[in-house]
């Protein structure tokens, strides 16, 4: 692969240097189980490696995988990728994983958090690099199997054979992440943007938006069942026109008035102090402030995270939503 380029494809990838190789996955959730499925069907050397009580060994031995416990599987890997959730992973590295790491092995992430916050810090000896799916995992395995893929960013932290780059990439290629486009980054743009992504934009951003909107018009009296349909339903509709023809493409398809309202009294809601804010979520980021609070807050038994989650689950936009969308089964498990 060329030095200069930083988006591959498949033709790009060589399966070929993982063969011989075992690849063990660790953890069978969301992106864990796509990773070991496509690979799988990719013809790459896959074991999984699960906690003996874990509740997906039997659906992945189902699935015709290999599972092993985790210290077992990581040792038997040679290309390592940690699907654990990112505030378990140091600890599981200590107690699991670590040792089971030869000089020569390739770890990999999905996501920059452990390395980029110092939470692991692997040997020298150590390829370590990263395949990021830019979707969530049914996703990455659905496309799989409909021929498509996911893009995906690599990155590469530690090249210690010099073959770190093309095994990266090939593993990219494994999932389908070839079919679509691979960008290489770094550990540190892709943990800093990933999390000011989902705090301030797709979830933190989109949650709060929904919620105030949703309030505003209860709170001056209208029927909440309507106030659910503008402030939630329909944001999937107008999302989806963006992300197939961008802001413009969408606004080509709403009326004049919603296009004339939208320029208007958008940056009255989303303003100038909104951007402060932003870039102040962002240098927490960047400072390492938030993933210190995060580790904090684990460290501390989740007990402020479980207790928002809690309130969060009890607000009206739920209640109402929940009795509307069972009158609309179709909507759920689409995926
Ligand atoms: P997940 O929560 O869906 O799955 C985690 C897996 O780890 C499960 O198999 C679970 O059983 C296992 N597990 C949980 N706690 C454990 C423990 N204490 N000990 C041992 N095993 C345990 O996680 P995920 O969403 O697939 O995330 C995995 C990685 O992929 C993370 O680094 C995440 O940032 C990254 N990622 C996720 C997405 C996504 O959309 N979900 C997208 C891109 C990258
Ligand atoms: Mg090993």
């Amino acid at each position: 692969m060329a030095d200069d380029k930083d988006i591959f494809y498949d033709a790009d990838a060589d399966l070929s240097v993982l063969e011989g190789k075992t690849v063990a996955i660790l953890g069978y959730g969301s992106q864990g189980h796509a990773h070991a499925l496509n690979l799988k069907e990719s013809g790459v050397d896959v074991v999984v490696g699960l906690r003996p009580d874990s509740s997906s060994r039997a659906d992945a031995e189902a699935q015709g995988l290999e599972v092993l416990d985790i210290a077992d599987a990581a040792s038997k890997g040679d290309v390592v990728m940690v699907l654990l959730p990112d505030e378990r992973q140091a600890e599981l590295w200590r107690e699991e994983i670590a040792d089971g790491i030869a000089d020569g092995d390739l770890l990999m992430f999905a996501h920059g958090f452990s390395i980029n916050f110092g939470q692991i810090d692997p040997p020298a000896g150590v390829d370590v690099g990263m395949v990021a799916p830019k979707g969530p995992g049914h996703l990455v395995r659905r496309q799989f199997e409909e021929g498509r893929g996911v893009p995906c960013l690599m990155a590469i932290h530690q090249d210690s054979t010099g073959t770190a780059r093309e095994k990266v990439l090939a593993y990219a290629s494994g999932i389908g992440g070839g079919r679509a486009g691979v960008i290489e980054t770094t550990f540190k743009d892709e943990a800093e943007t990933d999390l000011f992504g989902e705090q301030a934009v797709l979830c933190g951003g989109a949650t709060e938006l929904v919620q105030a909107g949703f309030e505003t018009l209860v709170e001056a009296g209208y029927d909440p069942r309507l106030a659910y349909f503008e402030c939630l339903h329909e944001l999937k509709l107008i999302v989806d026109l963006m992300y197939e023809q961008g802001i413009q493409g969408m606004r080509d398809s709403i009326s004049n008035t919603a296009e004339y309202g939208d320029m208007t009294r958008g940056p009255k809601v989303i303003t100038e102090e909104t951007r402060v804010a932003m870039r102040k979520i962002l240098a927490d980021i960047q400072s390492g402030e938030f993933a210190k609070e995060w580790i904090a807050e684990n460290e501390a038994g989740q007990e402020n995270f479980q207790r928002m989650r809690d309130e969060a689950a009890s607000k009206q936009v739920e209640q109402v939503g929940g009795e509307l969308r069972s009158m609309m089964p179709w909507i759920q498990n689409k995926d």
